[in-house]
């Protein structure tokens, strides 16, 4: 295989620990194999729209084996491409949201501007025998764009994110135009048997595109390929971590604190697919329920800030503190509070040892690509006494985590009753059932996404 080129909204630096699943998953793959990994500085600068900052166009840095490439967003930019199209279109109807959708022409404009504008500062950097690879719905175009102009090497596309049934994504202006977009690569990959079931119905029925054999679809001259590759982590590395002093120092001092009450926890970034509300309610539905889970259950809730600038993020930010405010007011003693509330994001090598602290996660997103939170959690696990995983039937990651308990978050009273089973669950049971999960967040890691993914589409016929 040729030199690996990766295309991310944003580009980290793979020899420090990132925050973000995608993040880490990617420094993974470059660390192993070298490249250049291309994408937004993060920086947003006060130059004109559409044009080249001041400083030059293209920023390089070597880190290791891996070379970065990053360009800076002009403010008008940034805002109608990340904030406006990103993540105020592409993100709510994905996750099956359109009430929070904002279909705003600027933004349209913004997106497709920004996408050809990274093309273009792409193009010279490209060698022959390149394989590029890009990454999620910030930049479905981007692919058409560079064989706009001439680029002919294997292209790849991995949504992260998952894609909604032909008629949620049919509300989105200039849906087609997306979509046919997708047939510029050589490949795409989807994190789920859902979403590629959806993206055949929709080519097939909004675009009249013909299936050409197994995950082929052919649309005039184009023919993509599509698969199922769902993400994983680096199980034995975040294994490993739980023994850092970090995690376990965390883990003695939860352990210490809870030593005579049971801990749940939560861990997502501060979202609206993440289900909190609804969390939150199957909680208070528990302790209603089960008196015995009064001043002997204790939840934490990590929710770390996440895009500020969004309108649709002040409203779960203000739900999530009334509702935690009302549980501690009705259910709290002097000596107990039953929610423990932390709107900040915790130091990635403490986060192993307050999973190995929980007795319960509770992993229920409305809607979520994969939800990477669920397999960290299970890998931190002891063996020997391991925590039980309530996990949605709505994530991704529920199409392999079959032995975790699953629920539907939108329905509160059955919740609150998986996590009573998942608390009085027999350790037999804990250990037979996370035995089970361990090793199949082993079989498919992130090594293994990475490698079926690339493998492909080194072989995809052309
Ligand atoms: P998403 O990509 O939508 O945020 P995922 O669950 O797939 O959801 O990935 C989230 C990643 O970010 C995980 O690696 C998780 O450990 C990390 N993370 C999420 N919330 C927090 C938090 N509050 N503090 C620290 N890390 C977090």
């Amino acid at each position: 295989m040729g030199r690996l080129v990766i295309v991310s909204n944003r580009v980290a630096d793979p020899r420090k620990t990132a925050a973000g699943g995608l993040a880490v998953a990617l420094a993974d793959v470059l660390n192993r194999t070298g490249g250049l990994w291309f994408g937004w500085s993060g920086r947003i600068t006060e130059h004109e729209a559409g044009a080249a900052p001041p400083d030059g166009p293209v920023h390089r840095q070597q880190a290791g084996p891996v070379t970065l490439a990053t360009v800076d967003l002009a403010r008008a930019d940034h805002d109608a491409y990340y904030l406006g199209y990103a993540n105020g279109v592409l993100w709510p109807v994905f996750h099956y949201r359109l009430d929070l959708a904002n279909f705003d022409a600027g933004f349209i404009a913004g997106y497709r501007r920004v996408n050809r504008m990274l093309a273009q500062r792409l193009l010279p950097l490209l060698q022959p025998d390149d394989v590029i690879w890009i990454h999620d719905y910030h930049l479905i175009p981007m692919a058409a764009e560079l064989r706009a102009l001439g680029c002919t090497q294997r292209i790849g596309f991995f949504l992260h994110i998952p894609l909604p049934p032909p008629l949620i994504l049919a509300a989105i202006p200039a849906h087609d135009w997306l979509v046919r977009a997708l047939f510029e690569h050589d490949l795409v990959g989807f994190q789920s048997e859902a979403d590629l079931a959806h993206f055949s119905r929709y080519v097939e029925t909004e675009l009249g595109a013909e299936p050409a054999g197994p995950g082929r679809w052919r649309l005039g001259e184009r023919t993509v390929r599509a698969g199922t590759f769902p993400i994983g982590i680096d199980v034995d590395e975040f294994a490993a971590l739980t023994h850092a002093p970090e995690a376990r120092d965390m883990y003695t001092r939860m352990r210490e604190e809870y030593s005579r009450r049971r801990l749940l926890i939560g861990v997502d970034r501060l979202d609206y697919s993440k289900g909190l509300p609804q969390r939150l309610r199957a909680f208070r539905e528990l302790l209603l329920r089960h008196p015995d889970t009064r001043n002997s259950a204790t939840l934490i809730q990590i929710a770390s800030p996440s895009r500020e600038s969004v309108l649709a993020y002040n409203d779960i930010l203000r739900e999530m503190e009334t509702l935690c405010g009302a549980i501690n007011g009705d259910f709290g003693e002097l000596d107990w509070m039953p929610v423990r509330y932390i709107h900040r994001t915790v130091a990635r090598k403490r986060l192993p040892g307050l999973y190995r602290a929980g007795r319960v996660a509770l992993v229920t997103p409305l809607r979520d690509g994969m939800n990477l939170v669920a397999k960290e959690f299970v890998a931190a696990q002891d063996p020997a006494d391991p925590g039980v995983l309530v996990l949605s039937r709505f994530a991704g990651a529920a199409e392999q985590l079959r032995e975790a308990i699953l629920v539907n978050p939108y329905d509160i009273e059955a919740t609150a009753q998986a996590i009573q089973a998942a608390l009085q669950m027999p350790v037999q049971e804990r250990r037979a059932r996370h035995q089970a999960l361990l090793a199949g967040i082993r079989r498919q890691d992130v090594r293994w996404w990475c490698d079926t993914f690339l493998g492909a589409l080194s072989s995809a016929p052309r």
